[in-house]
């Protein structure tokens, strides 16, 4: 997944959700404001909408299993994320 993000944070390279330590608590969809996760057939966590993350890092806060990485563009450092 590239940049150019028509919305959210441009700065965002991507959404990593790691299936194997995902356990399907579906914590991250509902706390998504956006509703850019979703639970797929397996029970597993996935970025339905990523064009819509507004980076608030709540699914990435609240996964109680450490699931969920949010990469940035290579440009930018590891306190970028904000604003
Ligand atoms: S909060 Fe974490 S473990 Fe729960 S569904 Fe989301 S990614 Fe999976
Ligand atoms: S960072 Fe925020 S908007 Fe983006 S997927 Fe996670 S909870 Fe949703």
């Amino acid at each position: 997944m590239q940049g150019g993000l028509d919305k959210g944070n441009p700065k965002l390279r991507e959404l990593v959700i790691n299936r194997q330590w995902c356990k399907g608590c579906g914590v991250c969809v509902a706390f998504c404001p956006k509703h850019v996760l979703e639970l797929d057939d397996k029970e597993k966590a996935v970025v339905a909408r990523f064009e819509e993350c507004i980076c608030c890092r709540y699914c990435e806060l609240r996964c109680p299993d450490l699931a969920i990485e949010m990469p940035l563009l290579p440009q930018y450092g590891p306190n970028d994320l904000s604003a």
